[in-house]
């Protein structure tokens, strides 16, 4: 976030061309994802060696995935396919983003001898491919928060089997929004925050989206020999999509960005109606594909700001006075709303627990490929979106994690990869608190 309150985005995106795309296929074949990540990021990143950039993406995209490819593409139907995102520690979509920052800042941190401490809140994913992706980086050391008893079981367990001294579990005796609400009291502390080098890896780092635009490129490249591909993406916080209209921006032959969120549909009703509404925690439901459950999206604004042709005043207008006074904003009247599917390609839709379900169902019956309900809010969103030519479904986490829904839909328990195996069962490294921000700060004072 910069210091107004805006967020950072690059001056300008990188441009690609044909030529280009035929360079990195063979990449891609030859040498594999992460030299393809080391060529694309390095396209915005100008401070660190292309040798040093190139042994960052290796150590990020190694033999912690499950997949050598990293992302690999698999067949549904007829120009459906999957690409998988979620071969990661984590077994979600996050690590892709992740398991890049911890090598970034593990990098940085070391060039500028400086340490870090990152303080962060977690409903369930973030937390475990945050703390998946900096274990053992020996200048960070990790403090999550997490609201006790409301993850999942494996979530839990997770999380909390985690054997490192750096890395912290936190439990507050609270939910996911009152974990939120400490990190942003300490956060406002400025003496505390400089004292202990406190520091983020919430969803609108630049850095995640800079690594999500990669895995567009990817699949684009297993699918097509030049036509247009369309992606449809699980959405929540517009962090996972953001990344699609860089990509888009770049000149990847992308044709639609299929959104989909579940019944918490805020996204879903700007992209129909021009109208943007920011829910209350009240107001925003527990549904069967949880790491979607937003009320407002945190990204969102990087989109509005190209759509705007990159107006900042009128962009700090909307998100900061308007939002802020009224709860939301109605964009349905101007030209560029008009022109938005044609220039950006954005079409949307939501899902129902039931959707998902038949998806889950359909894609099993089909292909015979178990997906996650977040993956079937996505599958569910790009059969509506009658859509023509390639699809491309991004899938953002394993079944695994969402035992009891995979159950509901194919009475079967999805699989479990080995290294998760009986975790349940493992010494559980957690501090239990009660819901207080001052309690929170001693035991990082503590434990520094
Ligand atoms: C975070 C997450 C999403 C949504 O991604 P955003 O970047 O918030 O749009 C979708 N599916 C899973 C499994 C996730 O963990």
């Amino acid at each position: 976030m910069a210091p107004d309150g805006g967020l950072y985005v690059p001056v300008s995106y990188p441009q690609i061309d044909a030529a280009q795309l035929t360079d990195w296929r063979r990449l891609l074949q030859q040498e594999g994802y992460a030299a393809l990540a080391a060529e694309i990021i390095g396209l915005f990143i100008d401070d660190i060696p292309s040798a040093e950039l190139q042994g960052i993406c290796q150590r990020a995209y190694d033999d912690s995935f499950d997949d050598p490819a990293i992302v690999p593409v698999s067949r549904i139907a007829d120009g459906l396919w999957l690409a998988q995102l979620s071969n990661g520690p984590s077994a979600a979509f996050k690590d892709m983003a992740m398991q890049l920052l911890g090598e970034l800042f593990s990098y940085e941190l070391q060039r500028r001898d400086q340490r870090l401490v990152i303080l962060g809140a977690t409903s369930g994913d973030t937390g475990s491919a945050a703390e998946y992706a900096l274990l053992g980086k020996d200048r960070v050391q990790v403090f999550m928060l997490s609201p006790q008893g409301r993850m999942s079981a494996f979530q839990q367990a997770q999380m909390y089997s985690i054997d490192d001294p750096q890395i912290h579990n936190i439990a507050v005796d609270g939910t996911f929004d009152d974990c939120q609400d400490i990190v942003k009291q300490l956060n406002a502390d400025a003496d505390f925050k400089r004292r202990y080098h406190i520091g983020a890896v919430n969803s609108i780092n630049w850095a995640r989206i800079l690594a999500q635009i990669v895995y567009y490129f990817a699949a684009w490249l297993q699918v097509s020999d030049g036509e247009p591909v369309s992606f449809a993406v699980p959405s929540g916080n517009f962090g996972n999509i953001a990344a699609g209209h860089v990509a888009k921006q770049m000149g990847l032959p992308i044709d639609r960005l299929i959104l989909a969120t579940n019944e918490n549909n805020v996204l879903d009703e700007f992209f129909r109606t021009g109208v943007y509404r920011v829910r209350s925690a009240a107001e925003t439901l527990a549904t069967s594909s949880p790491s979607m459950d937003i009320s407002k999206a945190s990204n969102f604004e990087r989109f509005v700001f190209d759509l705007l042709d990159r107006d900042a005043a009128q962009v700090a207008n909307l998100f900061g006075r308007i939002l802020v006074e009224a709860g939301q904003f109605d964009l349905s009247g101007l030209p560029a709303f008009a022109e938005q599917q044609q220039r950006f390609g954005f079409v949307s839709g939501s899902s129902s627990h039931a959707d998902r379900l038949a998806a889950i169902r359909s894609v099993y019956d089909e292909a015979g490929i178990v997906i996650d309900p977040h993956t079937a809010d996505a599958m569910t969103v790009a059969r509506a979106s009658g859509v023509p030519g390639l699809v491309v479904v991004l899938e953002t986490a394993k079944p695994v994690k969402f035992h009891d829904t995979i159950v509901e839909a194919i009475n079967l328990a999805p699989e479990r990869p080995a290294r998760f195996v009986g975790i349940e069962q493992l010494p559980r490294r957690v501090h239990e608190v009660a819901n207080d921000a001052q309690l929170v700060r001693r035991y990082i004072e503590a434990n520094v």
